[in-house]
């Protein structure tokens, strides 16, 4: 095997692969950029070379630069991961004219599938299934109309460099051609800098289900099943699965054979995938699919496939890169269960997905999902490159019980910093098509408007952000009132959420018992508990939790599937405002005084600092909530006051108004 090999990568992938190398006893180099200084694949190789400033032009794509490190850390060859290098054929021919080895197919496989209208004439000989359409050279626009015509709309117009879904576009009848037509030229050119476009059937009510395959250099090529990745946003992944829902055994086999054939066509080595664009208008059938294109690489969702089949692809990547054989026979690749992977990203889903770059103040993932990422807390997600801040990967005996292990572990991840896609995710979890694995391409858009609006906090986590916020005590079970006759404990609060203030009260009753009342809603919490960073409280006779964290002003509060971010107003005004307006001063929280700047018979006006309250490592300043004259001090310096208590009455000075 390899002693060393570099990464030519970044992020959660380059971390995967780093894991599996060592676990092989192999040596690991990572590259980074400068906005990757201090990122976790830096930390994890076991060497790291710099190779640039943060845009991936001027590091991560810099072929020669790249090349030269491995060449000067003495690897012997280089991962591309996905993404990046990872299907540019002239890397490929660098890193071997460099003398190493390239942890991929060759780079003659990668060309002859870079370009999907040539992809597709090369598996039309090959007699595998392409989906209807032109992808021939003939370029000119009144031509390519025609064919749309021949075709039938719905038609999709692909540029043929493209990936990620971009350069795609869906012209619904003739009119709509033209502009189409201009759109995916464009947006090729300037993205894959190619405006070559091919045209094809748009299939209705489509499935995207792919074929993992593997080849290594002696000629052998296996599958390892499908994956279904139906569930898309603008022709993006967003959950896959393994295997596909409802899949007869029949298509299974036809769609698997169908895709070694393809590899074998090009004699293909390493990992591999073949997508197929399938008819989900009704049961899938073996005349019901249709190749779309080949990813000549690693792919994000392989660890579906890894969790089915017990396999790790990492490996047998570097197994085949070395010259082996493929570790498995076909028929000694089976599997079992089912599994789920969802893309966590630091996005705004009711911004239209817009990236949300920025640091992550907290970020923990549950334990029983298996957990690939490339950031932890405190690290940046860059504006550089792929907001992507982790993959969730759970398993289950049945597709029921990954999916339901899904929904888990995105209400037990806890992200703050940046806008996630978490909630929306969990909300596509649920979504009752999902679950029935009624899945086609479109499932997302017609749900659109459930699955990515940000549902209001509710009165729960109003609550949870007042207790932390203004750090009200819970640790002493009596709150301290019930020494004292019916003293005022209704406490107004205020709270900036979206930008705009939140006011709302909350009533202490004698029984242990907060009633929070907002905009004429209501809600009762008993047998409140804090324990850490976690907040447990009875609500209608069932014990809720929340998780929640503090950070500078802001309280993110996270009860079950989304985050919310509360912001207090100045810590030292919430004494005052909290007391709000009566002929007593009420100790807002459990605390010790500090300082006390009255005594009885003294005149006050509103405003004027009376006590200081130390609670919780914070100095509270307690001012009067109006003018009047000092008649009882209940409290001295040092004092340990209990929240509730009456620490100071007054009355109003003789002949002045009312001024409530
Ligand atoms: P990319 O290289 O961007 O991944 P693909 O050709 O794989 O482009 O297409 C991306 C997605 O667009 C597919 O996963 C599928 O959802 C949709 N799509 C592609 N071709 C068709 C088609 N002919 N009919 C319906 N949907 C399609
Ligand atoms: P600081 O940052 O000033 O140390 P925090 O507000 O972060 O204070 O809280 C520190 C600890 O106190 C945490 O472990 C948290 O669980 C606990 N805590 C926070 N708010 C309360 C509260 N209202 N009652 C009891 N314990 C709390
Ligand atoms: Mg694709």
């Amino acid at each position: 095997m390899f002693s060393k090999i570099l990464i030519a990568n970044r992020g959660e992938i380059a971390c995967r692969i780093i894991k599996t190398a060592r676990r092989m006893g192999v040596k690991t180099v990572a590259v980074y950029s400068d906005a990757d200084a201090y990122a976790l694949h830096v930390k994890m190789a076991d060497e790291a070379i710099h190779i640039g400033p943060s845009p991936a032009s001027d590091s991560y794509l810099k072929m020669d630069v790249i090349i030269s490190a491995a060449k000067q850390s003495g690897a012997q060859a280089i991962h591309p991961g996905y993404g990046f290098l990872s299907e540019n054929p002239e890397f490929a021919e660098k890193v071997a004219d460099a003398g190493m080895v390239f942890i991929g197919p060759s780079a003659d496989a990668i060309r002859m599938m870079g370009l999907k209208d040539q992809a597709k004439r090369l598996m039309e000989q090959a007699n595998v299934p392409v989906v209807p359409g032109y992808h021939g050279d003939n370029q000119d626009v009144g031509f390519l109309a025609k064919e749309a015509d021949k075709i039938g709309y719905p038609v999709l117009i692909k540029a043929r460099a493209g990936g990620g879904g971009k350069g795609i576009r869906l012209a619904k009848n003739a009119d709509e051609f033209a502009q189409a037509l201009s759109s995916a030229q464009s947006e090729g050119k300037a993205i894959f800098g190619d405006g070559h476009v091919l045209i094809e059937k748009y299939i209705i009510n489509p499935r995207h289900i792919e074929v993992q395959v593997f080849g290594d250099t002696h000629g052998n090529v296996v599958h390892l099943f499908e994956r279904d990745c139906s569930m898309q946003r603008r022709h993006q992944k967003v959950i896959e699965e393994a295997p596909a829902p409802d899949m007869p055994q029949d298509v299974r086999e036809a769609m698997t054979r169908a895709a070694v054939t393809a590899a074998k066509q090009i004699k293909y080595h390493s990992a591999g995938t073949i997508e197929f664009i399938v008819d989900g208008s009704g049961e899938l059938r073996k005349d019901g699919f249709w190749f779309m294109e080949m990813n000549t690489r690693l792919q994000v969702e392989h660890p579906v496939t890894e969790a089915i089949t017990g396999q790790d692809l990492v490996e047998w990547q570097l197994r085949v890169a070395y010259g082996e054989k493929l570790p498995l026979f076909q028929k000694e690749i089976t599997m079992q269960g089912h599994a789920f992977e969802s893309r966590i990203y630091a996005e705004a889903p009711s911004e239209d997905f817009k990236p949300s770059p920025g640091k992550l103040i907290a970020l923990e993932f549950p334990r029983n999902a298996r957990i690939d990422t490339g950031v932890e807390s405190g690290d940046d997600i860059s504006p550089y490159y792929d907001p992507m801040i982790a993959k969730i990967t759970t398993y289950g005996a049945t597709r029921a019980e990954a999916l339901e292990s899904m929904s888990e572990s995105l209400d037990k991840t806890f992200c703050a910093g940046t806008s996630t896609n978490i909630g929306f995710l969990k909300r596509l979890a649920n979504n009752e098509d999902f679950k029935s694995g009624n899945v086609d391409t479109g499932l997302i858009e017609r749900n659109m408007n459930g699955l990515g609006n940000l549902p209001e906090p509710t009165l729960f986590d109003l609550f949870v952000a007042a207790i932390i916020g203004y750090r009200i005590d819970l640790t002493n079970p009596k709150l301290g009132w019930s020494l004292w006759q019916k003293p005022k404990l209704e406490f107004e609060f205020e709270l900036e959420y979206a930008d705009s203030p939140i006011s709302f009260v909350i009533a202490i009753e004698n029984n242990g018992i907060f009633k929070l009342q907002h905009g004429g809603a209501c809600e009762a919490f008993s047998k409140v508990k804090i324990d850490k960073d976690v907040i447990h409280a009875t609500i209608k006779g069932e014990m809720c939790t929340a998780h929640f964290l503090k950070n500078e002003g802001s309280i993110f509060v996270k009860s079950n599937t989304d985050l919310y971010e509360f912001k207090t107003p100045d810590p030292l005004d919430v004494a005052a405002s909290a007391v709000g307006s009566s002929d007593q001063l009420i100790a807002p929280m459990t605390g010790t005084v500090t300082k006390l700047n009255v005594g009885v018979g003294d005149k006050i006006s509103k405003e004027d600092p009376l006590i200081v309250l130390e609670a919780m490592k914070l100095e509270n300043i307690l001012k009067a909530p109006r003018d009047g004259i000092i008649t009882e001090i209940n409290c001295a310096q040092c004092d340990a006051v209990s929240e509730g208590a009456v620490l100071i009455t007054f009355e109003k000075v003789a002949g002045e108004k009312e001024d409530e």
